[in-house]
């Protein structure tokens, strides 16, 4: 990691009227949360990918299986937030927001009143059927929920589902107001998170802290571990 780019990141965090955090998974493997998107399902001993599993199509014609999928590789209700979600949460509450990829509530557990789910929470947990939110726990018991019959499902965004138009509102009100934007433990190619560089305001600088180069231009970049690069950051 080089040590100038993150004096310079630190000058620029300072002068910052607001900042913006867009963050991925890397930010959570810290806290022992895996990124699913590396996990594969097997269903009738065929391999399936987590864009294929976590579809609206496998949540009602394969429930079973897209619980179980869910279940073993995506909730960690013990989970805690590690020192980069509680710098950022610093952070956003003196003068930021962050977008985050990230269902696992963790931001909002470090105490963030500043966080956008773009992709929603696996912790807002309702039945298809009948809207009623369900708990955390009684999801755990099973899948068919006992008031009505229906389908239980996470309000996270499944693959081929929309943004939530709101958030997406509120997401790009976030980067047309930032001078500053930090993207971190995410590879940015999930698309439309990705596009959201297109809305940021004139001149504001955009700093990437990654184990690898992301595809953006006009992008700073620090090559390394995020955890290390936010423990050198006041
Ligand atoms: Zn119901």
């Amino acid at each position: 990691m080089n040590h100038d780019d993150l004096t310079e990141l630190q000058q620029d965090l300072d002068n910052a009227k607001h900042v913006v955090f867009l963050t991925g998974a890397g930010v959570s493997t810290h806290s022992g949360i895996p990124d699913y998107r590396s996990k594969n399902g097997i269903y009738n001993g065929v391999q399936e990918s987590p864009e294929t599993i976590l579809s609206e199509s496998t949540l009602y014609n394969r429930p079973e299986f897209f619980y179980h999928f869910v279940m073993n590789n995506m909730y960690f209700p013990d989970a805690k937030p590690n020192l980069i979600h509680e710098k950022i949460a610093q952070i956003c509450n003196e003068k930021g927001d962050l977008i985050t990829q990230n269902i696992d509530r963790l931001d909002t557990k470090a105490g963030n009143k500043h966080v956008t789910e773009f992709h929603g929470n696996l912790y807002n947990i309702y039945c298809t059927k009948c809207h009623q939110p369900v708990s955390y726990d009684k999801y755990a018991q099973g899948y068919i929920h006992q008031n009505c019959g229906g389908i239980i499902r996470p309000g996270i965004v499944l693959y081929g589902e929309s943004i939530n138009p709101d958030t997406l509102n509120k997401s790009v009100n976030v980067m047309q107001k930032s001078d500053l934007i930090i993207i971190s433990g995410t590879s940015f190619v999930v698309y439309p998170f990705a596009q959201l560089l297109a809305y940021r305001k004139e001149g504001a600088k955009i700093y990437s802290i990654n184990k690898t180069e992301i595809p953006a231009p006009g992008v700073k970049k620090i090559i390394g571990d995020a955890l290390d690069a936010f423990k050198q950051l006041n």
